[in-house]
C-alpha cells in the first residue's frame, strides 16, 4: 500500500489537534493558581488563554516579576506547578509510565 504524503500531512496534524485539544485551559501551568504569567488571560467562559499564544515561547515574566522560559508542555511534564493533577497531560503520562 502507498502512503501519500498529504495522508501523511494530515495525519499528523489531527494527531497535532487532538493533543492540543486535551488541555482544559486550566490555566495552571502558567502559573493560574500561584504567580501567573503577565500573558495569561481569563476568558468570559472562565478557561484561561495567553494572549501571545504563537509567539509564547522564550523568557517571559509573571505578575510578581520573576522571569522563566516558556516552553512547550511536553518539556513541563517532568516536573511540578501548582494544581498539575487536573492537568490531562500528566495524567496521561502517568498512564504511559504506569506510575
Ligand atoms: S495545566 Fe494542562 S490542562 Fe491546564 S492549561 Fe496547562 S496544559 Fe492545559
Amino acid at each position: 500500500m502507498k502512503v501519500e504524503f498529504k495522508d501523511c500531512q494530515k495525519h499528523l496534524e489531527k494527531k497535532e489537534e487532538d493533543w492540543e485539544n486535551l488541555c482544559l485551559r486550566c490555566g495552571a501551568c502558567c502559573g493560574a493558581y500561584d504567580d501567573p504569567c503577565l500573558h495569561l488571560r481569563k476568558g468570559k467562559n472562565n478557561k484561561f488563554y495567553c494572549n501571545i499564544y504563537h509567539n509564547r515561547f522564550g523568557i517571559r515574566k509573571t505578575v510578581r516579576g520573576e522571569l522563566f522560559r516558556c516552553v512547550p508542555i511536553k518539556q513541563l511534564l517532568n516536573t511540578h506547578w501548582e494544581e498539575d493533577r487536573r492537568c490531562p497531560y500528566k495524567k496521561l503520562q502517568t498512564q504511559t509510565l504506569n506510575i
